[in-house]
Order: C-alpha cells, then sequence, then structure tokens
C-alpha cells in the first residue's frame, strides 16, 4: 500500500470514531472532541484538552502523519518476518510451547493480517489519547511538574517515541508512568468492547466462523499493540529497569499489564454471551500470551540494538481491536 492510502485509510478509521464520540458523548455534555493531522516526522499522538477541567470538555488529539505511516510499515514486516521462519528451525519449535506452530490467523489473507493489526494499534492509541483526556491528566501532571510560572493555553500530554521526549525521573517520571498505564487501561477496555461489537455482527461475521474470525481477531490485535509499544520504546532496551524514569512504562510492563485484561475481559461471562464465541480460558490465554511472544521475537531478533531474546516475559496475553476487515469468504 502506498503512503498515501495509508493516511486516507487511518484518517476514515480514526475520524469516524472522532465524529461518533462528538455527536454522542461530547455532544450529551455540551462539549466538543476533534482530531488533527500533522506533518513532521514524528512517531506520535497527543492529546490536548482545550478548556477547564471542571466545564463541559473540549478535547482535541492530534495525529502525526508519520505514526500511522510506521505502524503500517511494522505490521507489513513483522508479517514478512513471520511467514519467513523456516519450517522445523529452532524458532519454529518454540511455538510448540503454545500448542501449534501457526504464526497468522489462516481465515485472513495477507494484506487483512495488516490491515487489521493497523486498524487495532491505531484505534488502540486514539482511545488512549481519549484516555488521558477523560481523566484530565494534563491536570494532574500539571500538579507534580515543575512550572515556568506562565499561563497555560491548554492541558497536553504527549506520546513520542522514546526519542522525541524528553527525560524525566523522580516523582514527575512515576506520576507520568502511573497516569500512561491508566490511559492504557481505558484504550483496551473501549478495544475490548469495540471488538466484541464487530464479533457480535452477523453482517460481519457468521455463526460457523465466529469464533475463527475471533481468534484472528484478538492474536492481530495483540500483535499490533506489542508492535507500537515496542516502536514508541524506540532505541531504549525493552527489558525493565529497576528505577522508574522516562515518561512512560517499559514496553514489558505494560504487555504484562494490558494482556491480562484483555484474555480476562474475554473470559468474562457477559463477554461471551454478547459475542457468542467458543474458545475456552486456556485458548484465549495461549493466543493472547503466542501474540505477544511473536512480536517480542520479532523486535528482539530484528532490532538488534533493543537486547538479546527477551522471550515476552508477558505471562500470557494479547488483544484486537475495532473496525477489522472480514473475510466471511474463507473458503
Ligand atoms: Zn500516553
Amino acid at each position: 500500500m502506498e503512503d498515501i492510502e495509508i493516511y486516507h485509510l487511518a484518517g476514515q478509521v480514526l475520524g469516524d470514531l472522532t465524529h461518533d464520540l462528538s455527536d454522542g458523548i461530547y455532544a450529551q455534555l455540551g462539549g466538543e472532541l476533534s482530531i488533527k493531522w500533522r506533518a513532521e516526522k514524528i512517531f506520535g499522538a497527543f492529546a490536548s484538552s482545550l478548556g477547564e477541567s471542571d466545564k463541559p470538555p473540549k478535547h482535541s488529539i492530534t495525529v502525526y502523519y508519520e505514526f500511522v505511516r510506521q505502524v503500517w510499515r511494522d505490521a507489513e514486516d513483522f508479517c514478512k518476518f513471520l511467514r519467513g521462519i523456516p519450517e522445523g528451525s529452532g524458532v519454529d519449535k518454540l511455538y510448540d510451547f503454545y500448542d501449534d506452530r501457526v504464526k497468522l490467523p489462516t481465515c485472513f489473507n495477507d494484506e487483512e493480517h495488516v490491515k487489521n493489526m493497523f486498524v487495532a494499534a491505531i484505534t488502540w492509541v486514539y482511545f488512549h489519547e481519549i484516555g488521558h483526556l477523560m481523566q484530565e491528566h494534563g491536570v494532574i501532571r500539571d500538579e507534580f511538574e515543575p512550572s515556568d510560572g506562565g499561563a497555560k493555553q491548554t492541558n497536553d500530554v504527549h506520546d513520542f517515541e522514546a526519542s522525541q521526549a524528553k527525560l524525566i525521573v523522580g516523582r514527575e517520571a512515576l506520576v507520568s508512568h502511573v497516569t500512561e498505564l491508566a490511559a492504557d487501561f481505558e484504550a483496551t477496555n473501549f478495544n475490548v468492547i469495540e471488538l466484541l461489537r464487530h464479533v457480535r455482527d452477523s453482517d460481519f461475521v457468521d455463526d460457523e466462523a465466529r469464533t475463527e474470525v475471533f481468534s484472528g481477531l484478538v492474536y492481530l490485535m495483540v500483535c499490533g499493540l506489542s508492535l507500537v509499544f515496542f516502536r514508541f520504546n524506540g532505541n531504549r532496551p525493552i527489558l525493565p529497569t529497576a528505577v522508574v524514569e522516562g515518561s512512560h512504562p517499559n514496553p514489558l510492563t505494560r504487555l504484562e499489564i494490558i494482556v491480562p485484561q484483555i484474555f480476562e475481559s474475554l473470559d468474562g461471562s457477559m463477554a461471551r454471551r454478547v459475542a457468542g464465541y467458543d474458545v475456552d480460558r486456556r485458548q484465549l490465554v495461549l493466543l493472547c500470551a503466542k501474540a505477544a511472544f511473536s512480536a517480542t521475537l520479532y523486535w528482539s531478533m530484528t532490532k538488534p540494538r533493543t537486547t538479546s531474546l527477551t522471550i515476552a516475559s508477558c505471562s500470557r496475553t494479547s488483544s484486537p481491536t475495532q473496525s477489522f476487515c472480514n473475510t466471511s469468504s474463507r473458503s
């Protein structure tokens, strides 16, 4: 896919979400939500709260074109890597731990693998920014960050690749990590709801294919989120450190928290009743863990500066997201 097509797809997906939210909860509160795009070569997005925290919300999310372009390219490269693992090799055999060596869901074709991962990942990041805004993290951080004494026009919360973000330490870093994890929770929750909404739709997938498509989407969602975490981490080591520093938690730390959040949510009786998939708890856990494993394997083996193999210490999890493209046309 050409870059311009990636921008168009992202604009459509995130524009629709913004429209729905703006006409829904924001309109009910007398507030507004907008989305903006920027052309700088920055892998990131940020959230701006333009009004006062006790007034109707005036929120804005800004996304960099470079961010969506890179998410797509990472997904493409990741799929190519997985398809290139030689059958019967040592790496291939590592997958035996997850019951089978299937590395990409067979119910989707090559383009759908990338597209579903892409949509899941950019949607998750969008919801992460919504999480910052809904919880007014800009206001919370202001209480702990050094102030220059000037009047602020907005409360911004930035999510940039580590190389673009300033290195913070101490209490400021701690507050930043806590608010990032809180936004992660919101985003993951929204993504799971979106996934269930799609899977339950009989126009999207019929009863016969539901469980397989559901499993495929969950797997690709967790892969997509994992890749975004690694990319945001930049050249920093992916092994967690003993001291909290920097603006964002380590990618493995984030995965250790959201992967269980995903499989626990999907294992709930309400989710099962709503979406009607037939995947037991063990399968859910292994599915999510395999996805996080695949992404960690890819990042460890192709980005030499990060670290040597740290096979997803995140127990076993993964997650999915919204606006999936389905292939009901599976044979
Ligand atoms: Zn954030």
